[in-house]
């Protein structure tokens, strides 16, 4: 093993060793960790505080674990990671803003992306200054991604992108879009897509903020009209763009679970404080529901960590996830007063900002009946 300085992670840690080392950092209380601490009025303010928090994390080489030294990290797996983030949890940060991307976008950039240009980016990824969004849906192709109608047209040794994506989560914050794109016939649905790496600060990219219910506002409609994008900017094959689809997907629905529910977990330990004796059934329904998520997701990331692909199974692992955010708020609702009636700050806003959103957690990354539909016929094999 070799040496490091004060504060920071030797290289060749184990993961319990990591850990260990992470929590002894994080108990100095480290400026970066009390702004990510502290209950955020809006999206800007949460991503400002998460990017300051990347950096310090980069800083001290801690992100930097779990990533491969070509793209700038310092070795590791997929566990450290995973042991990071639940570690940021359990000292009180509420979620990872754009940084989900890492882990919903992050490895099959690494395994499928142009590996000079990953190289060269990811390291940014890694420190919070370039942020990054996924641009799969349009209006009329959700479910059915297969349908969709942003066009990149060969153009010399670029493509020419023209189209419309919707409910593009931290769009506004992101520096790169790993975008979907129609490079054939549309009759060829899934077969004449290519998935493309788009500069958001290109000519002819707009983003439009859409404001939620939860009155958050880090999903976007995103606009391309003729923008131009280098042909080496191809993730995967030229037309692979469905295998690239189902590869995030993989990541999207099954590990992606361990790290939100690391979030979902402490909010629930934060919650238990207002709990009344009598919750009608409501916190064991929460509790179960974490510890199926928990073991799931566990096993998700084991198994991905040894370098097997999710597939159908993640579709379950997202449906645990959705029950368990669904569950955890609905008891908090009918225990925490200060959630339907308290004031619309601090974290009592926090708190109703997140209730509204487990109310649409069954629709990110493939609806509920799709991942229902996927366990029926995939996994069960039924009729
Ligand atoms: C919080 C959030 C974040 C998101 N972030 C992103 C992002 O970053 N990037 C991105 O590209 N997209 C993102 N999305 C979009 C998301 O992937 C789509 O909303 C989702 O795939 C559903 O597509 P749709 O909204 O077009 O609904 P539709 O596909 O129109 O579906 C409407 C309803 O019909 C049902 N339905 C449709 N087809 C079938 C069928 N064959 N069988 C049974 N039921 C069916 C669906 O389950 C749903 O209930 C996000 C969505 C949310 C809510």
């Amino acid at each position: 093993m070799s040496s490091s300085a004060p504060g920071r992670p030797s290289t060749g840690l184990d993961v319990g060793d990591f850990g260990a080392q992470f929590d002894d950092w994080l108990q100095q209380q480290p400026p970066a960790l009390r702004a990510a601490q502290q209950p955020h009025p809006g999206t800007d303010q949460h991503m400002a505080a998460m990017r300051g928090l990347m950096a310090a994390l980069h800083e001290a080489g801690w992100s930097r674990y779990g990533w491969p030294e070509r793209a700038g990290g310092l070795g590791g797996s997929l566990r450290h990671r995973a042991a990071m983030w639940q570690a940021l949890a359990r000292h009180g940060v509420t979620g990872m803003a754009a940084f989900e991307h890492l882990e919903v976008l992050g490895p099959t950039l690494l395994e499928l992306g142009p590996p000079e240009f990953t190289a060269d980016v990811f390291p940014r990824f890694l420190d919070g200054t370039q942020a990054w969004c996924q641009g799969f849906s349009e209006p009329d192709a959700g479910s059915d991604l297969a349908a969709l109608r942003t066009r990149a047209v060969p153009d010399g040794d670029a493509y020419r992108v023209s189209g419309r994506k919707i409910w593009t989560s931290w769009a506004r914050f992101a520096k790169w879009c790993l975008l979907l794109a129609r490079t054939g016939p549309a009759e060829a649905r899934h077969r004449s897509i290519t998935a493309l790496i788009v500069d958001m600060e290109s000519p002819g990219v707009a983003v439009r903020s859409l404001e939620q219910a939860n009155g958050r506002d880090e999903l976007a409609e995103v606009t391309f009209d003729d923008v131009a994008v280098p042909a080496g900017r191809v993730v995967g094959a030229p037309e692979g763009g469905w295998a690239v689809a189902m590869h995030i997907l993989g990541h999207e629905r099954g590990t992606f679970a361990w790290f939100r529910h690391c979030f979902l977990l402490r909010h629930l330990e934060d919650e238990l404080a207002f709990a009344g004796p009598e919750t009608d059934g409501l916190l064991e329904d929460a509790l179960l529901d974490m510890a199926s998520v928990r073991a799931v997701s566990a096993a998700a990331v084991a198994s991905r960590d040894e370098g097997t692909l999710l597939g159908p199974s993640a579709a379950y692992t997202k449906l645990l996830l959705c029950s368990a955010e669904q569950s955890m708020n609905d008891w908090a609702l009918a225990t925490d007063s200060d959630i339907a009636a308290g004031p619309l700050e601090g974290t009592a806003e926090e708190a109703r900002a997140a209730y509204f959103f487990s109310r649409i957690v069954t629709i990110y990354g493939g609806s509920k009946q799709m991942q229902l539909d996927t366990v029926a016929k995939q996994i069960l094999k039924l009729p």
